[in-house]
């Protein structure tokens, strides 16, 4: 490139120093070493209320013996698209455990909890069909969407009138429907009024479909998500999960009837252009829904519970909204943006990691901390971080 040549990506210098200036521009945090409820980022030892991880299996002993086991019996990776040479007897036992715990007749695995919604979402609906969404939808069911090229009405996030209001008004739409939300939502901790919006999708004859990413391994009997939490098993046509939060490992997966498994094996992208999971991945997940149905997961999910109360009860008491929260998904609102990330960067200093959320994550004033607890934090990590967020609150007149 000449000297004098323009660089066509010179606009990106602008957008990040626009984000700098607003004061949301983050740099990545390195964790050093393994996902912990106390760990190490960018060399610092932190209260770690930022993962995931919320039955701590990312470091689960059993999870790695079968990850290891995995490596040795079938070696590091699939070779091949699962529709061609990539498909090994591990994907397809993890499909029918996945499909047992759920209660369903079959599962599909994906790479990502992103790429199930994605690409379920575009496989089975098409520019004649319709999609009624929540507002706070998370970004893959929303992408799912616009790739789709259905028609897309939006209602107001869990009003089961407003979207009730949107079903009437395309009572008659030709093509097909379908009724999508978040089971426990990504920046809220709240949780779908699943049961109301099953009776819509019955009453006006919409596939409901529900992505439990936050409810599984969290929600329901020994983790089986909102639809077992809420007694909707049944109503809902498509369920999507992760393997990528509760479950420690990575990937995400469909729930459902065998056709609807069947027809994404056929038509979703994801699945048909993108190569399947090591064995190591695959062997992991197994090991964890095993894990999920043991005494020892029932012990796991009762501790996150128990953590969760405890540490939205220390908060609500020090003065702090955590909104709507109904999970360990605890957002602390703070409002203006900037404002947050000094939160978040001060809280980090006296060694809480906490990270905050802006725009376009959350809608502008809206920013907040997201805090998430998980099994694994002992009493005294929690009562440690909240009184340091008690400090640095009030230092920052938030409290
Ligand atoms: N759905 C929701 C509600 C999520 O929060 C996430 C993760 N941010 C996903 C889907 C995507 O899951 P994964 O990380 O496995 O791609």
């Amino acid at each position: 490139m000449s000297s004098t040549a323009i660089n066509p990506l010179h606009f990106l210098h602008d957008q990040l120093e626009e984000l700098e200036a607003k004061g949301q521009h983050s740099r990545l945090r390195v964790l050093e070493g393994e996902q912990k409820p106390v760990a190490h980022f960018d060399g610092r030892e932190v209260i770690n209320l930022s993962s995931n991880n919320y039955l701590g299996l990312t470091t689960h002993k059993a999870l790695r013996r079968a990850a290891i086991e995995a490596i040795r019996t079938h070696g590091v990776g699939a070779g091949a698209v699962r529709t061609i040479a990539g498909t090994m007897d591990l994907h397809m036992a993890l499909e029918e455990q996945i499909a047992k715990f759920k209660g369903t007749e079959a599962a599909v695995v994906f790479q990502s909890g992103f790429t199930a919604n994605a690409g379920t979402v575009a496989a089975i609906l098409g520019k004649d069909d319709l999609i009624l969404s929540d507002e706070l939808n998370h970004a893959s069911i929303i992408d799912g969407c616009r790739l789709s090229r259905a028609g897309i009405r939006v209602f107001k996030h869990r009003d089961v009138a407003d979207c009730e209001r949107l079903c009437k008004e395309t009572e008659n739409w030709p093509g097909r429907k379908l009724l999508i939300t978040d089971g426990v939502f990504s920046m809220e901790g709240d949780i779908a009024p699943l049961p109301a919006l099953c009776g819509l999708a019955e009453k006006y004859n919409c596939i409901m479909m529900v992505d439990d990413a936050h409810a599984s391994g969290v929600l329901g009997r020994n983790g089986r998500g909102t639809v077992d939490h809420l007694g909707c098993h049944g109503w809902v046509h498509i369920q999507v999960g992760t393997l990528s939060k509760a479950i420690g490992a990575m990937g995400g997966y469909v729930c459902g009837s065998r056709e609807l498994v069947d027809y994404l094996y056929h038509r979703a992208r994801p699945f048909l252009f993108s190569t399947g999971h090591p064995p190591s991945v695959v062997a992991t997940c197994q090991a964890a829904f095993r894990l999920l149905d043991s005494p020892e997961g029932e012990r796991l999910i009762k501790k996150l519970w128990s953590n969760t109360k405890l540490f939205q009860r220390r908060l609500k008491k020090l003065g702090f909204s955590t909104g709507t929260s109904e999970t360990p998904i605890t957002p602390i609102h703070v409002g203006e943006a900037a404002k947050a990330f000094e939160f978040s960067r001060r809280l980090y200093e006296t060694g809480v990691y906490i990270p905050a959320v802006g725009f376009p994550t959350v809608p502008e004033g809206k920013a907040r901390l997201r805090a998430i607890v998980t099994a694994t934090h002992k009493r005294a990590d929690l009562e440690k971080a909240c009184e340091t967020i008690a400090n640095t609150g009030r230092e920052l007149g938030l409290v």
